[in-house]
C-alpha cells in the first residue's frame, strides 16, 4: 500500500527521544506522505523545520483551540510569515474544543478560529479543523467562509453533519477511532461520505488504532485505518490507499 497520513504531530515531545528513527522508518512502511500540523506558534515553527528535513513530510501552521489561551490577533502576522515557508500546505490545526472545562474560553477560541479562517481565505490555503464537542458552533463559523476549502480532522460528528460538510465542499478525515469496537457513529459517517471526499490520518502520537490501541501512535499504523475504511466501503485496502492518497494530494495541492 502507498499511504498518506494526513495528520500527525512529530513535533510532539512524545517523539523527543527517537524522532529521527521513527520518521526515517516511515517510507519503509509504505508511508509516502505525511502532513504535520502545528498546535501553536512554536510547534508550527517546528513543523516547518521538520518538513525541511524529510522529503515526504509537509507542514501546516496554526493555533489549536486548546492552545489559544495567549491568542492575540497579532499572531496572524507570525502565521502569515510561517505560511510563506516552503512545504507549508495548510492552515491548521484550528477550530473549537469544548470538551475540557479548563480549555480557553469559548469566545477566545472562536476569535482565534475566525481570524485564522480569514488568513486562509487571504492566502488561498486549505484549513485543518479540530472540532470536539463543538459541532454547532464549528458549522456556523465555517458556513461564514464559503470560499475556504477544509477538512474536519478526526471526525466525530454525525452522518448528517458529514453530509452537510460534503455539500459545502469539505473533506472528512478519519483516524484509528474507526478501528475501535464502539465506533458505530464514525462508521455511519463513513457511509455518508463519498470516497473521493475522505482522507485518513493517525493523529500521532494519539489515537493509535487497534491492535496498537493505547500505545504511542505513528504514521505506519495508518495502514490499519485504511484497512478498516476499505472494509466499510467494500473495496480492497490497495484501492482505498490509492484513492485516499490521491484525495490528500489534491486537497493539499501536493504534485504527484
Ligand atoms: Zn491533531
Amino acid at each position: 500500500m502507498r499511504l498518506f497520513d494526513t495528520h500527525a504531530h512529530y513535533d510532539a515531545r512524545q517523539f523527543d527521544s527517537d524522532r529521527d528513527q521513527v520518521l526515517s522508518a516511515l517510507p519503509g512502511q509504505g508511508v509516502e506522505l505525511v502532513v504535520n500540523p502545528g498546535c501553536d506558534l512554536n510547534s508550527s515553527r517546528k513543523a516547518v523545520e521538520l518538513a525541511g528535513s524529510y522529503p515526504f513530510l509537509y507542514a501546516a501552521v496554526g493555533v489549536h483551540p486548546e492552545d489559544c489561551a495567549d491568542w492575540s490577533d497579532g499572531d496572524v502576522e507570525e502565521l502569515r510569515a510561517l505560511a510563506a515557508k516552503p512545504k507549508v500546505v495548510a492552515i491548521g490545526e484550528i477550530g473549537l474544543d469544548y470538551y475540557w472545562p479548563e480549555n480557553p474560553p469559548r469566545e477566545l477560541q472562536k476569535r482565534a478560529f475566525w481570524a485564522q479562517l480569514v488568513l486562509a481565505r487571504e492566502l488561498d490555503l486549505p484549513v485543518i479543523v479540530h472540532d470536539r464537542e463543538a459541532h454547532g458552533d464549528s458549522m456556523d463559523i465555517v458556513r461564514e467562509f464559503p470560499g475556504v476549502r477544509g477538512v474536519f480532522h478526526c471526525f466525530s460528528g454525525s452522518a448528517e453533519m458529514a453530509r452537510e460538510l460534503v455539500k459545502l465542499g469539505w473533506m472528512i478525515s478519519f483516524t484509528g477511532v474507526l478501528t475501535y469496537k464502539n465506533a458505530r457513529k464514525a462508521a455511519e459517517a463513513v457511509q455518508a461520505v463519498p470516497l473521493d471526499r475522505i482522507m485518513i490520518e493517525t493523529d500521532s502520537p494519539y489515537m493509535a488504532p487497534v491492535p496498537h490501541r493505547g500505545m504511542r501512535n505513528q504514521s505506519g499504523y495508518v495502514a490499519h485505518v485504511c484497512e478498516r475504511l476499505a472494509e466499510l466501503k467494500g473495496i480492497t485496502p490497495e484501492e482505498c490507499s490509492r484513492v485516499t492518497l490521491e484525495n490528500g494530494r489534491r486537497f493539499f495541492c501536493i504534485p504527484g
